[in-house]
């Protein structure tokens, strides 16, 4: 009998894995769920006993079962440069707050909300429930880590309600199938985002470790894009202390170490390294990012980019424009990121060794110094190459 399981097959031992916890909200029997992996990204965990093999979770998981690049591959319907009018609004999203925009407009029409806050006391992100815009606020921000999706997910499968639901493109690209196979597709709007992959759970905890100096970093919260010092480029990681405020503050600009991880995709998620999402590549309704480049290069505030792909993702952009000020994208615009396909580059130098070095005493400083060399390397072999 185990083995006619293994025949017709589930997710178990999938690793890397996107970690999009579709299967962990999908299985009909419930014995799929996530865990970390060794190199601490969310991977699945099945109840071999329990699981009856009906092999759903390997039908909807995109490692197991790539959804075709040509269903991916979207036109841009609408796109848009846009930041809200509220200036406090703008200030607390990361890039112009289109996200806020399409809360606001999808509010009116009963849509409850699914997206990601950051939970001090399990050091992690996680994506949550929300039925009105102001307890969906801790949504608000990017975290840059990975996020444990299959609570959320699962839950909104019950019911009728409709939702709106972001988060990285392959989150969202999974969960279409999910609702797709489940014919429920018309309760949801989906919102992904131009992403740069997500770093491992090591990374966090290490840096924590080291940037909260004794303290519990259980008590901590943070955030990754203040916009304290402008916004392209400027990147401010703060952690709070309940009871002293700011306890850490660094800047991209000089280098943050976090920051300068993330950014440099150091110790991202394997897939990750061979995304096949970026473009246009997507299974939203409207994918939003940074509007970065020449042509708001002197704006502090935030500019968001926002493409809808759907006619639904076009009919809810119309409307959430209505609280941003807008600009179209230009054709050029559209056609260059239409053009961009999936994403094919190494991991970086000595990933494996950097994300082992943090598991050690004192690791974060260790694995750093790694990376430093790692940074010599390259530039010497460039040199060479020359
Ligand atoms: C890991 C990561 C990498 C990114 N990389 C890029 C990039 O390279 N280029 C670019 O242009 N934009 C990138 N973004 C997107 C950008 O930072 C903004 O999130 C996006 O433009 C939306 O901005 P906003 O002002 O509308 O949203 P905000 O109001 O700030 O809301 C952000 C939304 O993102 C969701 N979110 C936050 N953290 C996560 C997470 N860890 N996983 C899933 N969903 C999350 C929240 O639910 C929220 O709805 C990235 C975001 C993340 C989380």
């Amino acid at each position: 009998m185990a083995q006619e399981k293994e025949r017709v097959g589930s997710v178990a031992g999938t690793d890397p894995c996107h970690g999009c916890g579709v299967c962990a909200a999908a299985c009909p029997k419930g014995c799929v769920t996530l865990a970390r992996s060794r190199e601490e990204f969310w991977v699945p965990r099945v109840d071999a006993a329990a699981c009856v093999g009906c092999g759903l979770c390997v039908r909807l998981c995109p490692t197991h079962t790539p959804i075709p690049r040509e269903t991916l591959h979207r036109k841009v319907l609408v796109g848009a440069a846009a930041w809200l009018k509220d200036a406090a609004e703008l200030r607390a999203s990361s890039s112009g707050g289109a996200v806020g925009a399409i809360v606001e407009a999808l509010a009116g029409e009963g849509y409850g909300f699914c997206g990601v806050r950051y939970v001090p006391e399990r050091l992690r992100a996680e994506h949550f429930l929300a039925t009105t815009p102001e307890a969906f606020a801790p949504a608000r921000g990017s975290k840059y880590i990975q996020s444990l999706t299959a609570p959320a997910f699962r839950e909104m499968l019950r019911g009728k309600d409709k939702w709106l639901v972001v988060g990285t493109p392959c989150q969202i690209a999974a969960f279409r199938r999910l609702i797709q196979t489940r014919q429920i597709e018309e309760r949801f709007v989906l919102v992904d985002f131009v992403c740069h992959g997500v770093p491992s759970a090591k990374l966090w905890e290490a840096f924590l470790r080291r940037a909260a100096k004794g303290r519990d970093p259980r008590r901590l919260d943070a955030s990754w894009r203040g916009k304290a010092r402008g916004w392209q480029d400027a990147y401010v990681l703060r952690l709070t202390d309940d009871a002293r405020g700011t306890i850490y503050e660094g800047y991209a600009s000089e280098n943050e170490p976090y920051l300068r991880h993330f950014l440099r995709r150091t110790a991202q998620n394997l897939p990750c390294y061979a995304c096949a999402f970026v473009g246009t590549h997507s299974g939203a309704d409207i994918r939003v990012g940074d509007f970065w480049g020449e042509r708001f290069k002197a704006n502090t505030a935030g500019v968001s980019r926002v493409e809808a792909y759907t006619a639904r993702g076009a009919e809810v952009w119309r409307a959430a424009a209505t609280w941003c000020e807008t600009e179209p994208l230009t054709p050029a615009e559209i056609a260059a990121v239409e053009a961009r396909m999936p994403l094919a580059e190494p991991p970086a130098w000595g990933r494996k060794t950097f994300i082992r070095l943090l598991g050690l005493p004192g690791g974060f400083a260790w694995a750093h110094r790694w990376s430093l060399i790692g940074c010599a390397w390259a530039r010497l072999r460039r040199l060479f190459r020359k």
